[in-house]
């Protein structure tokens, strides 16, 4: 049940509340300020919601109706994060677990490992103790694959999951693995799960054979129950009547997870299809579908997989379902945790780097805008994003080291450059050094109740404005209102409750504010993309850098343009963006911008640069990403 305070209650009203509840042996959660979930209460303690609602402090008892409680979204509002070392499940991030069925050797394993983390798996899977349905099937290494798997984090920095089938391994799990997998077969082994909520360690709870998602939730509750939040949901197939595949594999539990719990949920194609030519279809519906990441088997040499090998994917496959799921992610909003120029970083984090330190990100605006997004899906769990209110502050930011980084948007795909940032990086002796692409859907954001005909009023960025201009002009008597960012215009409605308000900006910022969307997707193109770029002052370590940037003017005569571009043609380097601009005070005079696919800084680029530097009268490289 859920106990709504009175409003106004203090710090120790509501500490003498809990310590009240527990002692009568709930588990007490805090939804919000005014929010605790209370579990346990009934059937443990006999109290009733009566009870509960004359205890002091207490407002009103909502009872929770579902079976399960602590995994209810009702109970936890906001997306549980699990951290595995650097990785996070649950985030803007696809999350990728790659290996063997089984792990059957050193050599095996290090083969595998290299290959996907080569291809972007941040997980490594590989099973040691093997439930198999046949007792004369390879039962798996036991405790020596336990010390393989130890082996490939050492060597390959990926953190490893492995299946647990008895209490009795909790003690090696804790020493050799990060995630501990609870298999389809074991799904109602409670004796286990309660093992698995006490273990320490992220759990990966497979969906059972024959189980309804709410069996599936209910296991995932004995986890939480006994203090373990940190559980991954992984759908497998379920088994049905049809046999040209292993399973069914229910995509609908994906939305079906989201809605009901906050838990992560992943994928497992390879058990659910059992047939290889079959998985990279199912990974990448089951990506577009709103998983939080895949775990898929791989082998290098299937034939002679000791287990699974129809299933498994040989790693050239591997590596073109990544590529594949790289381009569907920014499509529902998320990234792969992978980016492929800069993998050894990626994998390994940067060298120098230690995990703890999270380098800090100046962005605009604050929590859920389009900037904080790029912000989080750029660094992962491996930066803090810092909020600034304007773009000229993100870079004071930086430039005063108070930020290690900062991320502005650069370009949109509907709308073109925004200059504000292309001014500051001139201003500013900065580096442009990464880039990151979002896809921008925009929504009509109002208080609840709110439909369209009451509109009269629309905040946003004026980039927002700009973004979804068509669906504007059909509303030509609507009060446009710019501020300073998207999360800032739903606020505004939120505060200022009035009903004729709407704001223009993402789910997420309706979501975090209590408002409701009452148009879906308004901007102008659904391919609508920005191009955000990372701003520091030293490059990230450990990064190839693929691209350049650059901002340069000529004099002004006849082919002098001209004679710059020829030295990129003499070069063979490919241009990809070139724009010009008025320069300021300088009419008719103007600024040439320039992306080229090559890195600039690097030593052998050193004679086209200085040709560059002889035929323009300014220049400027923005960075090397
Ligand atoms: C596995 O992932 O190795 C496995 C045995 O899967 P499941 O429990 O889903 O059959
Ligand atoms: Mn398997």
């Amino acid at each position: 049940m859920i106990l709504v305070l009175q409003d106004g209650i203090s710090r120790e009203e509501k500490g003498r509340l809990d310590s009240k509840l527990e002692g009568h042996g709930c588990i007490v959660r805090e939804i919000s300020a005014r929010e605790l979930g209370v579990v346990g209460a009934p059937g443990r303690g006999g109290q009733d919601a009566d009870y509960f609602q004359r205890l002091p402090g207490v407002e009103r008892v909502i009872p929770v109706s579902t079976a399960f409680k602590l995994v209810s979204r009702r109970m936890h509002p906001a997306d549980t994060i699990v951290k595995i070392r650097d990785v996070e499940i649950g985030g803007g991030r696809i999350v990728v677990v790659a290996g063997p069925c089984a792990v059957e050797s050193r050599e095996q394993a290090f083969a595998i490992a290299e290959e996907v983390r080569k291809y972007g798996a941040v997980l490594f899977r590989g099973g040691a103790f093997k439930p198999r349905t046949s007792p004369y099937s390879f039962q798996g290494l036991g405790v020596e694959g336990l010390k393989v798997l130890a082996a490939v984090r050492e060597e390959f920095g990926l953190p490893v999951v492995t299946e647990m089938t008895s209490p009795d391994q909790a003690a090696s799990m804790v020493e050799y693995v990060d995630v501990v997998q609870i298999g389809a077969r074991n799904m109602q082994n409670f004796e286990l799960l309660k093992c698995a909520g006490r273990i320490g360690r992220p759990v990966l709870l497979k969906r059972g054979l024959s189980a309804t998602i709410e069996e599936w939730l209910m296991s995932a509750e004995y986890i939480l129950s006994e203090g373990n939040d940190q559980v991954i949901l992984c759908e497998r197939g379920i088994r049905t009547f049809e046999r040209y595949t292993r399973n069914t594999l229910d995509l609908s539990a994906i939305p079906t997870i989201k809605e009901l719990s906050h838990l992560p949920v992943i994928v497992d194609p390879s058990h659910a299809t059992g047939v290889r030519a079959k998985v990279a279809p199912m990974a990448r519906s089951a990506v577009a579908a709103g998983a939080d990441g895949l775990m898929i088997e791989v082998h290098h040499e299937p034939d002679k997989a000791l287990s699974d090998g129809a299933q498994s994917l040989l790693p050239r496959q591997f590596a073109k379902l990544m590529r594949d799921i790289y381009v569907i992610a920014p499509v529902v909003g998320k990234q792969l945790d992978y980016a492929f120029e800069t993998r050894p970083a990626a994998a390994t984090g940067a060298p120098g780097e230690r995990a703890d330190q999270r380098p800090s990100v100046a962005f605009l605006g604050q929590k859920g805008t389009f900037s904080h997004k790029a912000c989080t899906q750029f660094f992962g769990g491996r930066g803090s994003a810092v909020a600034r209110p304007s773009f000229r502050a993100v870079f004071e930011a930086v430039k005063g080291d108070e930020t290690r980084f900062g991320v502005v948007p650069l370009e949109n795909s509907l709308t073109g450059s925004i200059h504000e940032n292309y001014d500051l990086l001139l201003e500013y002796d900065l580096r442009i050094v990464g880039e990151i692409t979002l896809r921008i859907v925009h929504h009509l954001i109002g208080r609840p109740g709110t439909r369209v005909e009451h509109v009269r009023r629309v905040f946003s960025h004026p980039q927002g404005f700009r973004q979804c201009r068509l669906f504007l002009e059909r509303h030509p008597g609507w009060e446009l209102v710019s501020v300073t960012d998207t999360a800032r215009a739903v606020e505004q409605i939120r505060t200022a409750g009035n009903p004729g308000d709407a704001a223009i900006g993402s789910e997420e910022e309706a979501g975090l504010q209590g408002m409701e969307i009452i148009e879906e997707g308004i901007e102008t193109n659904p391919r609508n993309y920005t191009r955000f770029v990372i701003i520091g002052r030293d490059p990230l370590p450990g990064r190839p850098r693929t691209k350049s940037s650059l901002i340069y003017s000529t004099d002004n005569r006849a082919g002098a343009l001209y004679e710059t571009l020829q030295v990129f043609a003499n070069n063979g380097i490919n241009l990809v963006k070139l724009e010009s601009r008025p320069i300021p005070g300088r009419p008719w005079e103007y600024m040439f911008y320039v992306d080229l696919v090559g890195d600039l800084q690097a030593p052998s680029f050193e004679p086209v640069l200085s040709q560059i530097e002889e035929k323009t009268d300014f220049l400027r490289v923005l960075g090397s990403y």
